[in-house]
């Protein structure tokens, strides 16, 4: 997490980040822009005319319907200058990245539910094994990353697509988006939260 560190101090907000359960897959960006498009979760595209890749929207007429909010904790910009919501299609990693930040708290073991204190030294070195598993020092048994109990803390994978900004659980995603994703990617998808 190269970048976290120093972006602490601007006090973030967070976002709400979705990614397909398999942290491997790699579903074509054409495709979910097409999806997110067609139900409106996303509008016209912001230009910044460095970035050659289409990546960053408005909101769409249907954001609020795909997305819902809990009810006193909706105080979404939709328009203005830094911290305005926006969805964000960053490029496809060549290879699965963890995603974790300052509201992560250390996972729990699948099997014994001990949380693992010294977590980010093994998680993200298991990012350098095929599987993507952690031993868990308790029980010593053997689990990929992403089976470990996040909730919703923290997460992985090589195609994510980013909600900003929310703070954590103040959004979540309707059946219905999870539906579009998986229709146009043929892939299960899953959502958390990060705080830089
Ligand atoms: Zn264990």
């Amino acid at each position: 997490m190269p970048n976290s560190a120093a972006r602490r101090t601007t006090n973030h907000t967070g976002r709400l980040i979705l990614t397909p359960y398999d942290a491997t897959a790699a579903p074509d960006s054409a495709a979910l822009i097409a999806a997110l498009t067609h139900c409106q979760l996303i509008g016209a595209p912001l230009s910044f005319s460095m970035i050659p890749e289409l990546r960053k929207f408005t909101i769409g007429e249907q954001f609020f319907t795909l997305l819902s909010f809990t009810g006193c904790a909706v105080n979404i910009a939709t328009t203005g200058s830094n911290s305005f919501c926006h969805v964000d299609l960053p490029p496809l990693a060549k290879t699965p990245i963890l995603y974790t930040g300052r509201n992560t708290r250390p996972p729990r073991c699948p099997y014994c539910r001990s949380r693992v204190i010294d977590w980010q030294e093994r998680f993200y070195s298991a990012l350098n094994r095929p599987l993507l598993t952690v031993q868990c020092p308790q029980c010593a048994m053997l689990a990929p990353l992403i089976q470990w109990e996040w909730k919703q803390q923290g997460g992985c994978g090589r195609r994510i697509i980013i909600i900003e900004e929310v703070f954590p659980h103040e959004a979540t995603p309707s059946d219905e988006l999870l539906t579009q994703l998986q229709a146009s990617s043929g892939e299960r998808w899953r959502y958390f939260y990060m705080q830089d």
